[in-house]
């Protein structure tokens, strides 16, 4: 996103060392990025290291970030910490719907990015970028703590560079419709209620 920059008035040499002027931006961004609220869910083995990240020793607390939300209406940062099934994927973008604008998504390990060792497995889904947007992939199987804090400061840079005027969600007048279809179980997926229809459909075996 480009950085615009703008004149900011001058301060009277009065009120110099007494008066500091800032963009709007800076100062709601600032408070934005220490306030981060993650959704307390998980999905597989990397979930363990994000609960990890969130103990005691690594403190995430001094990013405003140890409260971790029970329910997506009060979080604004989804974690998707572990291999995503095709039967959990609805559940996972009906929970993204869920959280209140802005918001950020972290695909956290190998199987949130692309399906891990799992991929292409009958019932994996090959990254959940393909149904919701990521903003901050983490690489590894599992990715460490650090690897999860740092994914966390990238997210911090991001909302830095960001502007009031131009996300989407402040447009005055401007529809404010940012919900994702959630994917229906479909002849791609398992849905095992169908078991006995597809049998029946299958060629009669040769003998
Ligand atoms: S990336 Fe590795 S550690 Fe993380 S959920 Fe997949 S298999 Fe488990």
């Amino acid at each position: 996103m480009p950085t615009r920059k703008r004149q900011l008035p001058e301060i009277p040499p009065e009120l110099v060392g007494t008066v500091h002027v800032t963009p709007l931006d800076r100062i709601y961004n600032w408070a934005r990025k220490r306030s981060l609220w993650p959704m307390f869910f998980g999905l597989a083995c990397c979930a363990f290291e994000m609960v990890g990240t969130f103990a005691a020793r690594f403190d995430p607390s001094r990013f405003g970030m140890e409260i971790m939300r029970a329910s997506p209406r009060q979080a604004d940062l989804l974690i998707v910490n572990g291999t995503v099934t095709k039967k959990m994927a609805p559940q996972v973008v009906r929970l993204y719907n869920q959280l209140p604008e802005p918001k950020y998504v972290l695909a956290m390990g190998a199987c949130a990015i692309s399906g891990g060792p799992f991929k292409e497995g009958y019932n994996v889904v090959s990254g959940i970028d393909k149904f919701i947007p990521v903003d901050v992939y983490i690489p590894g199987c599992p990715p460490r703590p650090e690897a999860l804090i740092h994914g966390f400061l990238t997210i911090h840079a991001r909302m830095e560079r960001e502007s009031i005027r131009d996300l989407r969600w402040y447009r005055k007048g401007e529809e404010a419709d940012t919900s994702v279809p959630v994917p229906e179980l479909g002849p791609d997926l398992v849905d095992w209620r169908l078991t006995e229809q597809i049998e029946a459909s299958q060629p009669e075996p040769v003998e």
